[in-house]
């Protein structure tokens, strides 16, 4: 896939400024029907791949997604591991934590749930919240949050010489989209489990938030675990885009199924 307009993946050290990424940004693709052969064949090579991961058991893929409400981290899972065997990937959610995670480090809670080896785990919303939400709302003083940045690094860098391959993806979506995907699930009752009225209090600090964005993706984007930033207006782009960055991240680890016991070939089952 080619992205013509705007880096998917900027370079660490960058400093980002998220008005420069085009959230309706559809690289060299015209449409839905016109990207969905490489989606399924995305699908279909995940799908490979995670089963290799998984028999080869030496590496573990972590996958962060971060978004503001209804950006789509729901529908990517939903869409992009289709393919894969469920039995081979974990999806953690990060709610508002408990009072017993608040009384450790906000790692503590974070680490329970890395993947293992031979593992896809898939963080639906992260530890990022402790520098997104967590200083948006002054939840804890400046000082407190500023000294995460190097504490995320220093765990990333820990999951990453453990064997852990780590994608971050923000599902960068625009203040309209935004609006359109809530005026849906207030006029679709189907829908309207989804909507909460304090949703609407985190939009009116849309500028703050992508001030802390901007911070945490530009502070913790390092070779070690790389942040994608996602065109995400279009659902059916997103999608195809992470499968790609998934897939090629996958292929570059180069696996291989395990040595099979020797001897194989002249065993016969017996009737
Ligand atoms: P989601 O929006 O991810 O589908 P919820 O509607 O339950 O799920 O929202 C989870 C909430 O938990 C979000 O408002 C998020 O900001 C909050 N949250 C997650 N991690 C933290 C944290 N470390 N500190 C404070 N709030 C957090």
């Amino acid at each position: 896939m080619s992205n013509r307009r705007q880096p998917l993946r900027p370079q660490p050290g960058d400093s980002i400024r998220l008005a420069d990424y085009d959230p309706d940004d559809t690289g060299d693709y015209r449409d839905k029907d016109d990207a969905l052969e490489d989606l399924e064949r995305n699908r279909a090579r995940l799908g490979e791949l995670q089963e290799v991961l998984y028999a080869e058991h030496k590496h573990a893929l972590l996958i962060i997604l971060q978004a503001m409400d209804a950006g789509g981290k729901d529908g990517t899972i939903r869409h992009v591991m289709r393919g894969v065997n469920p039995q081979g990937v974990q999806v953690t959610p990060f709610k508002v934590p408990t009072t017993e995670e608040l009384d450790h480090d906000f790692l503590w809670r974070i680490h329970q749930h890395t993947p293992p080896l031979g593992m896809i785990g898939l963080f639906n919303r992260s530890h990022y919240e402790d520098v997104l939400v967590v200083r948006v709302e002054e939840l804890v003083p400046r000082k407190v949050w500023e000294a995460r940045y190097d504490h995320i690094n220093a765990f990333e860098r820990l999951l990453a010489g453990s064997g852990v391959t780590i994608v971050k993806f923000f599902l960068h979506i625009s203040k309209a989209e935004q609006k359109k995907r809530f005026e849906e699930r207030l006029s679709q009752p189907s829908k309207h489990w989804k909507f909460a009225r304090g949703d609407l209090k985190v939009r009116e600090k849309w500028d703050q938030y992508m001030a802390a964005y901007e911070d945490a993706i530009t502070r913790c984007n390092t070779p070690w675990a790389p942040w994608y930033i996602v065109p995400a207006d279009k659902k059916w782009y997103r999608n195809l885009v992470i499968s790609n960055v998934l897939v090629e991240t996958l292929e570059k680890l180069d696996m291989g199924y395990p040595e099979p016991e020797p001897g194989l070939e002249t065993i016969v089952i017996p009737d």
